[in-house]
């Protein structure tokens, strides 16, 4: 969950680097990008450095949650747009 923290964060900085610079210019950015590491895919023979949002969906049974159904929870993971793994630090830790 901490890359998933991490990412959202850095989705974030973007966001709002983008904004600064079209409403008020160039501004000093205390985050150097250069000084930041790239996330890459965990397979070797991959590498690949760009994912994306997949959801997977987990079932909780109604004798767990006192509803009359069972509940299904859809969880955002991130894979790999080369080769679809999910890094161990994306993948839900269960
Ligand atoms: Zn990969």
């Amino acid at each position: 969950m901490l890359w998933q923290h991490l990412l959202k964060l850095l989705m974030n900085y973007i966001k709002m680097k983008k904004t600064l610079n079209t409403s008020q210019g160039q501004q000093n950015m205390q985050l150097d990008l250069k000084k930041t590491t790239p996330i890459v895919c965990d397979d070797p023979e991959c590498g690949n450095d760009m994912f994306m949002p997949a959801m997977k969906f987990r079932k909780v049974s109604k004798l767990m949650t006192g509803t009359t159904e069972d509940q299904i929870i859809p969880i955002q993971v991130y894979i790999c747009t080369a080769c679809g793994k999910i890094p161990a630090g994306f993948d839900l830790d269960v």
